[in-house]
């Protein structure tokens, strides 16, 4: 497999792709290899993810300029994500041994009730490229530390990285027959649906991941699906400063080029603040630098795929068609590297795909509208249910807003943010199941009940 830099398309580096027989042969050692470190307490686990950690942060340079290299994520962005994955870890020390320990029920009489948590098995972990750090760690971290082993695929977008997890894995004392990065494209994944995996955690597109849940379903193994989303945010007529507001909007929806699944995708703006709002945005929008993101001065990269810069173009076009205004962007840069100048189109609608599609790059809709009752059912018009947001001074508004929203997280005053703490999930297309917080250190455990009778 020809790993392309999306800057300068340049090959980088070449890996033999993993087949199904080499598939096989890794799923098997990770079915032996689970049981002795299913037989290690916790907290022997936590510690060789710390360790983990460690490295990662020691070595933390050359890894973002490899995920920079190898995605076009500008490289201050590469180093915040790396910096910010580890509160992972630290959610995990604070809560894993915990969550993980025996529950006794009820000890009274004879009677005696507890639940155990036992490990899963081997899990399967299909991921994406856009946030490996992140969206890896909330499954391949929780489930090691839950006991399981795990064969994880990184995205063919983000396969250097995937090699750098296995690497620090195997140095901070995790098993090889514990932890195995596999190397291939869709392929590949669709060959790890064929194996039996004890479950499967995947991130990515909606497409693949109904194809996946249709594909497993009658394994009757649990299943989670982290998806895309059409996340909206509304700016109500009593924010408190328009100008911050249209600064902290715009990083929402560009920041990795708008390649985040909680991007901004969308944006409401009441009437009377609209103008100012638009002018602020689009302002803010061109101080941004774009170039070469190894450059530590730029925000705006290359997008990671060649074939999105069709989906964006399509998306611009639709939208000016149907009566949108391109303030600025929505160019290809000519040259070498998948450029394209962030676009920000206003005066849109719901009759254009921009308000409805998936994005997922660096280009923006925004509509504007007369009350908070028409914000909410245009929030609410798309099959997507991962975030909504609101900026507003009045917590009593952005509450009656948000409280109604059919989405896993919602957001006042802030955006585009995810925290170990609480769960990560979304609902209708966007996902099934949670990550992160309690929920998502229980998600790679099984409850056995016990009851326990003593002889009187
Ligand atoms: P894809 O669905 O294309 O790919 C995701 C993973 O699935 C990749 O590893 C891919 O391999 C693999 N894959 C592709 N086809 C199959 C198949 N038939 N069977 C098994 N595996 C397969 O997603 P994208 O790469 O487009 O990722 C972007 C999407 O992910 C966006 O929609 C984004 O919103 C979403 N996302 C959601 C997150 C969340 O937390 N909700 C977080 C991050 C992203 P390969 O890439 O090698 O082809």
């Amino acid at each position: 497999m020809k790993i392309c830099n999306p800057a300068t398309e340049a090959i980088i580096a070449e890996y033999q792709e993993d087949t199904a027989e080499t598939l096989s042969g890794k799923f098997s050692a990770l079915k032996a290899g689970q049981k002795a470190w299913a037989l290690r307490t916790p907290g022997e686990r936590l510690e060789c993810i710390r360790k983990f950690g460690d490295l990662v942060r020691t070595n933390k340079n050359e890894l973002a300029a490899v995920l920079t290299a190898e995605t076009g994520k500008p490289i201050q962005q590469s180093l915040n994500e790396i910096n910010g994955a580890h509160n992972r870890i630290e959610h995990l020390s604070e809560y894993a041994v915990r969550v993980l320990a025996d529950e006794v029920m009820t000890d009274t009489g004879n009677t005696h009730e507890k639940i155990t948590y036992e490990p899963l098995g081997v899990i399967a972990n299909i991921s994406a490229w856009n946030f490996p750090y992140n969206v890896g760690y909330n499954v391949f971290l929780y489930a090691l530390v839950a006991g399981n082993a795990v064969m994880y695929k990184p995205s063919e977008y983000a396969a250097m990285t995937g090699k750098q997890f296995e690497k620090y894995m195997h140095l901070s004392g995790v098993p090889r027959d514990v932890f195995q990065c596999v190397i291939g494209d869709g392929k590949l994944g669709q060959s790890m649906l064929e194996l039996n995996f004890d479950g499967y955690f995947f991130t990515g597109s909606y497409k693949t991941g109904v194809h996946i849940a249709e594909t497993v379903a009658r394994k009757l193994v649990p299943l989670q699906l982290e998806l895309g989303g059409k996340d909206p945010l509304y700016i109500a007529d009593d924010v408190a400063d328009v100008k911050q507001a249209a600064i902290h909007a715009a990083e929402g929806a560009f920041y990795n080029n708008g390649q985040s699944c909680c991007a901004v995708e969308r944006i409401y703006v009441a009437e009377s603040i609209y103008n100012e709002f638009v002018e602020a945005f689009v302002q803010e929008v061109g101080t941004y630098t774009m170039g070469d993101p190894a450059s530590p001065d730029t925000f705006i990269g290359p997008v990671t795929r060649e074939a999105q810069l069709e989906v964006l173009a399509k998306q611009v076009e639709d939208a000016v068609h149907k009566g949108a205004t391109l303030r600025t962007g929505g160019e290809r840069v000519p040259g070498k590297g998948y450029y394209i100048e962030p676009a920000v189109l206003i005066n849109c609608n719901h009759e254009m795909d921009i308000m409805k599609e998936e994005s997922f790059g660096p280009v923006i809709g925004i509509q504007k509208v007369s009350s908070d009752e028409e914000a909410v059912r245009l929030m609410q018009d798309t099959g997507y249910g991962l975030t909504a947001a609101v900026f507003c001074a009045d917590e009593q508004r952005a509450k009656a807003i948000l409280d109604v929203m059919d989405t896993g997280t919602v957001y006042w005053n802030c955006c585009d943010r995810v925290s170990p703490y609480v769960p990560w999930s979304g609902r209708r297309n966007s996902g099934l199941g949670a990550t992160l917080s309690v929920q998502g250190i229980r998600a790679f455990t099984r409850p056995k009940a016990y009851h326990w009778r003593k002889p009187s």
